[in-house]
C-alpha cells in the first residue's frame, strides 16, 4: 500500500527506483557495480575476508581453552560460539551472493544491504536475547568489511558502471536490475555525501537534517533529487521497496501505485524538458532588462567541479568550500602540497576564470571526526569553528595560506575567510596572510596576488560593516549562517526548519545593510549562501542592489533566466517595500 513521509525538499527533481538503505555508520562503504564477469571473483573476495575473521575466530577460541576461568569468562566462549554460527549462517551468505549476482553490487555493499535486511527481521523479534543478537551481526559484519580491506576489488580498478538512463515508461516493477537506486539513510555526514559524488544512486532520503545544513548543500551540489528531515524513513522503508523522491515538494512516496508512478514519471519528463530549454541560456550574458550585468558565479567543494562550474555558465567560483579537502583523511590534515596542487587543480578547471578560495571552515555539522581540536562541545555551531578553528592552531593556517597564495601564482584567486566576528580576529588574520607572504619569500617560492575578502555570516559582523571594509577588499554573505546565528535556528536541525526563515526581517535587513554599505564605498559584495540560488529570491536581492550570485552550478541557468526577465531599476522600491513589512514572506514571491 502507497504511504508518503514528509521532509525537506533540498535538491529539485524526481526520482524513481528502489531503495537502498543504509547504515550510517557504514557508509563509507564502497558502492558500485562490478561487471557480470566480476561475480565469482567478488564472492571469493567475500569468502576470503569471511574466512580471516573465522581462522582469527578460531585462534581466539584455542588461545582461550588455555586459560583459567578468571582470565577467560565463560561468557567471552560463548560470544566467539555465537560469532562463529553468524559466520556460517546460510541466511547472511546466500544473501550476500543474491545481491552479488543478482544485482551486481561489490562485496562490501552486498554484504551491508545484507546486514540491513536480517538486522530488521531481528528488530521484530518478540526474544530478547535473539534481538540483543543484532549487535553480534553487526560487529561480525565489520570484522568482515575490515578484513576484505586488505583484499584488492577488481571493481576499484574498473569504472564503475553507470545507470543506464530510463524513463518511467521502460520501467516495469518486477525490475530487478538497470533500476535507479535511491539512498536511504538515517543520517549522512558531509563528507559521507561527498563521497556518493561519483556514485550509482540517483536519490537520497535522510531522516534527519535541516534545508541547508551541509549534508543538504553537497546532495544540491549533487544536482539529483534529495529530501532530509524525513524523520522515520530509515525505519519505515524496506531494502529493495519501490520508492518516489519528490526533491521540489520533500516528500517521498512508498511503494506507489502505477497511478502514482505513471503521474510522476510525467512530471519527472517535463522537469527534463525544462532543464534542457534552459541550457538555451548558457552563452546569454546574464544582464537585466534595463542593462545591470550580474555576476553569476559558482560554490564548489572539490577542485574536480570547477570544470563542471565552467559548463554550466558560471563566471568564476564565487566560493571553494577548501574543507572538504580536509574531510574523510581519518583525522590527517592534508600538507601544503597537497593543499596546493588541490587549490591549483580547481584554478586549472576554471580556464583563468578567478577562484574565490575560503580558508578552512570545519567544526559544527562539519566535524573532521578524530582531529584532536575537535571534541565534543554542548553548542558546536557557537564553538571552535571556522576562523575561530584556524586561529587555534596558526601553524596549521599558514599552511594553508601559503598553499592558497601559492596557487594564487596560476591564475586569479581571492582568498575568503569565514566567520569573522572580532576586530582582533581580522588582524590576526591578516597578520597571519602578511607572515605566510614573508615564510615564502624566506623559502624563495613563487606565489602570486590575491585579493583578501570576509565572510558576512553573523550578525556582529553585518552589525560592523564598516569595520570589516577598513580592511577587506571584498565582501561575501554567507546567509546560511547568517540566518542560523540571527534567528537562532540550528541550520542542521529538523525539528526547527519551519522557523529557518531567509525573509525574516532580521535577515533582510542585515544582508540589505551589507551590501548598501559595500556598494557605497564602491567595494565588491556577493551572496554565497543558499538564498542566492533560491529563484523566488533573486527579485528581492536584485532590489536590494546585490549584482553578484554564488550558487550551486546546477542553479545558475534558472536564476539567468530570472535576471533575464527583471527590471533591477524598478525593483528597487519594491524590494523596499518587502523589507518594510512585518512579514515579508507573505507578500514576496511576485512584485
Ligand atoms: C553560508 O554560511 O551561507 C555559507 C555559504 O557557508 P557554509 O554554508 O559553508 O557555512
Ligand atoms: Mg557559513
Amino acid at each position: 500500500m502507497t504511504f508518503s513521509i514528509h521532509g525537506l525538499a533540498v535538491a529539485r527533481g524526481i526520482a524513481i527506483g528502489r531503495a537502498v538503505l543504509v547504515a550510517s555508520s557504514r557508509v563509507d562503504v564502497a558502492h558500485y557495480f562490478i561487471e557480470p564477469n566480476q561475480v565469482d571473483s567478488e564472492i571469493e573476495r567475500l569468502r576470503s575476508g569471511r574466512d580471516a575473521v573465522v581462522t582469527e575466530i578460531h585462534r581466539l577460541q584455542t588461545s582461550i581453552s588455555q586459560m583459567g576461568p578468571k582470565e577467560a569468562p565463560h561468557e567471552l566462549a560463548a560470544l566467539l560460539d555465537v560469532h562463529l554460527m553468524l559466520l556460517n549462517d546460510d541466511e547472511l551468505a546466500s544473501g550476500v551472493r543474491h545481491w552479488i549476482r543478482d544485482r551486481l553490487y561489490n562485496a562490501e555493499w552486498a554484504l551491508t544491504t545484507q546486514l540491513e535486511v536480517i538486522a530488521r527481521q531481528f528488530d521484530e523479534m518478540e526474544d530478547e536475547y535473539l534481538r540483543g543478537r543484532k549487535a553480534d551481526l553487526e560487529q561480525i559484519t565489520e570484522k568482515v568489511l575490515r578484513a576484505m580491506k586488505g583484499v584488492a576489488s577488481p571493481g576499484l580498478v574498473a569504472p564503475s558502471r553507470t545507470l543506464r538512463k530510463r524513463s518511467q515508461q521502460d520501467l516495469l516493477l518486477d525490475d530487478t536490475v538497470d533500476v535507479p537506486l535511491i539512498l536511504v539513510a538515517h543520517d549522512l555526514s558531509p563528507a559521507d555525501m561527498l563521497q556518493f559524488k561519483q556514485s550509482v544512486f540517483a536519490g537520497f532520503v535522510t531522516d534527519v537534517g535541516g534545508k541547508t545544513s551541509h549534508t543538504a548543500i553537497v546532495a544540491r551540489s549533487l544536482d539529483i533529487p534529495a529530501v532530509v528531515g524525513a524523520r522515520l524513513s530509515s525505519q519505515l522503508v524496506r531494502q529493495d521497496d519501490w520508492v518516489i523522491v519528490d526533491g521540489d515538494a520533500g516528500v517521498m512516496l512508498v511503494d506507489p501505485s502505477p497511478i502514482l508512478l505513471a503521474e510522476y514519471g510525467f512530471k519527472q519528463r517535463q522537469g527534463e524538458l525544462e532543464r534542457g530549454r534552459l541550457t538555451r541560456l548558457l552563452r546569454t550574458p546574464a544582464v537585466t532588462m534595463d542593462g545591470q550585468k550580474i555576476e553569476l558565479l559558482a560554490n564548489i567543494e572539490l577542485p574536480e567541479d570547477a570544470i563542471g562550474a565552467v559548463s554550466a555558465g558560471a563566471v568564476g567560483v564565487g566560493l571553494f568550500r577548501s574543507e572538504f579537502l580536509f574531510m574523510g583523511r581519518r583525522g590527517r590534515l592534508p600538507n601544503e602540497e597537497e593543499q596546493y596542487q588541490g587549490y591549483r587543480r580547481a584554478i586549472e578547471g576554471m580556464q583563468g576564470l578567478p577562484v574565490t578560495i575560503r580558508t578552512v571552515d570545519v567544526g559544527a555539522d562539519k566535524p573532521l571526526g578524530e582531529s584532536p581540536q575537535d571534541s565534543a562541545h554542548l553548542n558546536p555551531a557557537l564553538g571552535l569553528r571556522a576562523i575561530r578553528w584556524s586561529l587555534a592552531d596558526p601553524a596549521m593556517f599558514l599552511t594553508q595560506l601559503r598553499a592558497i597564495l601559492r596557487a594564487a601564482a596560476q591564475g586569479p584567486v581571492n582568498l575568503l575567510i569565514p566567520m569573522l566576528v572580532h576586530g582582533s580576529e581580522i588582524r590576526h588574520t591578516m597578520a597571519l596572510i602578511d607572515r605566510a607572504r614573508v615564510e615564502l619569500d624566506n623559502r624563495g617560492i613563487a606565489y602570486g596576488p590575491v585579493k583578501v575578502g570576509a565572510m558576512i555570516e553573523v550578525p556582529a559582523a553585518a552589525l560592523m560593516v564598516k569595520l570589516f571594509l577598513k580592511y577587506f577588499d571584498f565582501l561575501s554573505i554567507g546567509t546560511n549562517d547568517l540566518i542560523q546565528y540571527t534567528l537562532a535556528i540550528d541550520r542542521a536541525d529538523e525539528s526547527v526548519a519551519h522557523l529557518y526563515d531567509p525573509l525574516h526581517p532580521a535577515v533582510l535587513r542585515l544582508v540589505a545593510l551589507t551590501i548598501a554599505e559595500c556598494r557605497a564605498q564602491g567595494k565588491p559584495v556577493s551572496l554565497c549562501g543558499e538564498m542566492a540560488g533560491d529563484v523566488s529570491l533573486t527579485r528581492l536581492l536584485l532590489g536590494m542592489g546585490l549584482r553578484s550570485f554564488s550558487m550551486h552550478p546546477a542553479q545558475i541557468l534558472a536564476v539567468k533566466q530570472e535576471v533575464l526577465r527583471a527590471d533591477a531599476g524598478k525593483l528597487t522600491a519594491w524590494a523596499q517595500q518587502v523589507m518594510a513589512d512585518d512579514e515579508p514572506g507573505l507578500r514576496i514571491l511576485r512584485p
